[in-house]
Parts: C-alpha cells; sequence; structure tokens
C-alpha cells in the first residue's frame, strides 16, 4: 500500500493505481541499482504531488506573465537560496525540466549552432547532450571529443587539451555517466582558460556526493555547472543550472525565454524540499556510505573475478567489463534482472562489441545505500552478482529464482520511502 495510499486513483482509475502499486513493489524488492537512480523522500514524493502542477509561472520571480504569483514567487526563490547555500554558487536556476535541456541551456547560452563544442565521447562514458551524433547537441553543433585512456580508462587529459588548443571550442564540457573517478575539475578549468573556452561541468551522476562532501566541487573552477536533481541528489526529476554571478543573466534568458516555457512548479518545489535534505547533517553520512558501499562492493567483485573498468571506483558507480567472463553485456543485465539485481548494459572504453549488445555492466549504489545498505552487505551483494551471471552462463533459471528470493528477503528488512507492504 502507498504511503501516503492511492484512494482516489484506486477508484477513478484502478488500472494505473494497479499499475502504480506493481511498480512500487517492484522497487520494494529488487536491488536497484542503476546509478542513475534513487529513492525519493515521501516529503519530497507529497510535494511532486502537490497541486503547485495547476499553476503557470513563465517567467521569473516578479517578472512573470501570468498573475496569481503570490505563492510561487516565493517557492521558486526558496528553492533559488536553498541551492545557492548548499552548493555555495552565486547564481541558481532551478527550472530545466531535466538534465538534457538543462544542457541544451548552455549551448543556447553560449554558442551558435555551427559553433565547435568538446566532450568526452558518449562510448567512453560521456552523455548525449555531449555533442554525441544522434543528439540535437552533435547535429546542431561542430562537436568534438575526447576520450578515456586504454591503459587505465582515466580522462586523457593531453588530449583535451591538444583538441582544445587546435580546435579552440566555445565549451568545454566535463562529467559523464559512467566514471567512476574522480573528475579533476581544476584541470579541466586550466585547460579551458588556455583556450578561451567556456568550462560547463555537467554533474548529473555525482551532485549528491559533491553537496555531501563525497566528491570535491566544481565550484569556482567552471563557469557554469549543470546537474539533474534525481539521481545521487535524490530529488524529483529535474534540473538546475548554476553559475557566477557574470553568467546568470545568459542562463537565464537560454531557459526561458530560450528554450522552454512555464517552469514544473510542483517540481520546484520536491526540488526544495530535496535540497532542504540534502543540507542535513544524516546527508553527508549518506553521501559518505555511497563510497564505502562502492569500495567494499568493488573489493568483493575483484575477489570473484571480475574485472573493473579504471581498477575501482572513487564514487557511487563501477564499470565493469565482462569480455573475460565470456559474456555479453545486455545478456547479463537481463540476467541479474531476473535474479533481482536492477542494472544496465554498457559500453566500457574501446569496446568491441556494438551499443545495443557491449562489453559492459554500470552499477551504482546510491538507491541501495538509500535503503539503508552498509559496506558489511556488499560480499554478499557480490555474491548474488557473481552467481547470477554464473546462472546465465549454466542457463539456471532455478537459480535466478532462489537469488531474487533472498534479495526480496533482505530487502524486506530495509523500508522504502514512500511505500511498504502491509
Ligand atoms: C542523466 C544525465 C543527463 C540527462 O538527464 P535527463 O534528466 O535524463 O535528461 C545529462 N548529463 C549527464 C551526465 C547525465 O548523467
Amino acid at each position: 500500500m502507498h504511503v501516503p495510499p492511492l484512494p482516489n486513483l484506486t477508484v477513478e482509475d484502478p488500472r494505473v493505481a494497479e499499475l502504480i502499486e506493481s511498480e512500487a513493489a517492484r522497487q520494494h524488492d529488487k536491488l536497484r541499482m542503476i546509478a542513475s537512480e534513487n529513492y525519493v523522500s515521501p516529503a519530497v514524493l507529497e510535494a511532486t504531488g502537490s497541486v503547485l502542477t495547476n499553476k503557470y509561472s513563465e517567467g521569473y520571480a516578479r517578472k512573470r506573465y501570468y498573475e496569481g504569483q503570490q505563492i510561487v514567487d516565493p517557492l521558486e526563490e526558496l528553492a533559488i537560496e536553498r541551492a545557492r547555500a548548499l552548493f555555495g554558487v552565486e547564481h541558481a536556476n532551478v527550472q530545466p525540466y531535466s538534465g538534457s535541456p538543462a544542457n541544451l541551456a548552455v549551448y543556447m547560452a553560449f554558442a551558435k549552432p555551427g559553433d565547435t563544442i568538446l566532450g568526452l565521447g558518449l562510448p567512453m562514458g560521456g552523455h548525449l547532450t555531449h555533442g554525441w551524433k544522434v543528439s540535437a547537441t552533435g547535429a546542431w553543433f561542430n562537436a568534438v571529443h575526447y576520450s578515456v585512456r586504454r591503459e587505465d580508462g582515466l580522462i586523457d587529459f593531453d588530449q583535451v587539451r591538444d583538441l582544445a588548443l587546435a580546435e579552440r571550442p566555445k565549451i568545454i564540457w566535463c562529467g559523464g555517466t559512467a566514471l567512476p573517478r574522480t573528475i579533476d575539475f581544476p584541470r579541466f578549468a586550466e585547460i579551458a582558460r588556455e583556450a578561451g573556452a567556456i568550462l560547463a561541468a555537467d554533474v548529473a551522476h555525482i551532485a549528491g556526493l559533491i553537496a555531501g562532501g563525497a566528491h570535491p566541487s566544481p565550484v569556482g573552477h567552471a563557469d557554469v555547472i549543470t546537474t539533474t536533481t534525481h539521481k545521487t541528489l535524490r530529488g524529483p526529476r529535474g534540473a538546475m543550472i548554476f553559475s557566477t554571478a557574470e553568467h546568470a543573466k545568459a542562463v537565464d534568458k537560454a531557459v526561458f525565454p530560450g528554450l522552454q516555457g512555464g517552469p514544473h512548479n510542483h517540481t520546484t518545489a520536491a526540488i526544495a524540499v530535496a535540497l532542504k535534505e540534502a543540507a542535513e547533517p544524516s546527508f553527508r553520512d549518506y553521501a559518505a556510505q555511497i563510497v564505502k558501499n562502492t569500495r567494499a562492493l568493488a573489493a568483493a567483485l575483484i575477489d570473484r573475478g571480475f574485472d573493473l573498468v579504471t581498477g575501482g571506483s572513487d564514487n557511487h558507480l563501477l564499470l565493469i567489463d565482462l569480455t573475460g567472463k565470456g559474456v555479453g553485456g545486455k545478456p547479463a543485465a537481463q540476467a541479474l534482472d531476473r535474479a533481482g539485481i536492477e542494472l544496465n548494459f554498457n559500453t566500457v572504453p574501446y569496446d568491441t562489441r556494438t551499443p545495443f549488445d557491449p562489453s559492459g555492466l554500470r552499477l551504482g549504489t546510491a538507491g541501495i545505500t538509500t535503503r539503508g545498505l552498509t559496506e558489511e552487505h556488499m560480499p554478499q551483494v557480490a555474491a548474488w552478482f557473481s552467481d547470477s551471471v554464473d546462472a546465465l552462463i549454466k542457463d539456471d533459471e532455478k537459480a535466478e529464482a532462489r537469488i531474487a528470493g533472498e534479495i526480496a528477503d533482505l530487502l524486506a528488512g530495509f523500508p522504502m520511502p514512500g511505500w511498504s507492504r502491509v
């Protein structure tokens, strides 16, 4: 049963109510290890499900186009103030609908179509919006890509600098979706300065670690910072853009009227709640625990013969190269899902297989850390992980079902925020 329950939905649209309850049960019973996912608090859920969804508020506080903003103005200002205080930034825009539109706003603010931009290639752990060809950012801009090094999986800063000086990009992106190591923001800043480029740090994955003091901050190094609010930061689906005061106007104009219409006020409220939660001391413990859990899981997986890109992790994320196991990432991800471990197949750097059936798996520990698992549980998680891959190799469906049952039994002792089985 939902906490709070869904009495109206159950009557008005039982089919949707039933689907939501089923999804809640699924989230409850599985080790959710998709690196970009988490569990939000009941308070964040309540704000997301509020009547603020009824209100249109195009513009910014005290510069709106419709009347009736007496409540929304201070609400948005509260979210902005909390973001500025938590991250120590001069300017925050909390209106982007999600991470991809936030990144598009950075292009709108600092470049023109056809301009050169530099980002980490998608197969190397970058994001689509860092100029990958199939994305609007790759179609509309002249995107050049840097890589990680073949030998150690770390960012190739010699290449970043060479490309930056040769290509003179308007924007250099740092950050990514499959980087298990600390991002060296000062080093990127030095290169951007030398090349006369705007440094954009996309911290979507690690914003919660930064807020919780478990990863260095790009503040003071990057000209503009984008982040989703729903990954390690543990807020609603949404995004924020931070900048120095110098770039505040350009950022705001790019979001509205450049790209978007009315902000999603229910999301703004939920972002404000998540930022309040992230400023509490317990959030620092959560961020530190994420890193401890990832390290413990990495060690346990290495013990079981798994090959980790970069040899381990500094953050919430592991990238596993299955080449030595002789199985592809896709069948492995599907087998793990059947066994109650939810993650995604992923390319590894210099992958020899195809993007839709690559050699790797990506996982993250934010969700299971929110559930309350600690490093003591990680050897067991690694054992289930390893047994699931073995079950795939041996075509052992019984083993998969056994593991799924054991996982659900363990998780019954770790409450899920927002839902419980009654
Ligand atoms: C998740 C992510 C995004 C995109 O966020 P969406 O909300 O899915 O649009 C952008 N950049 C990075 C690095 C991400 O990890």
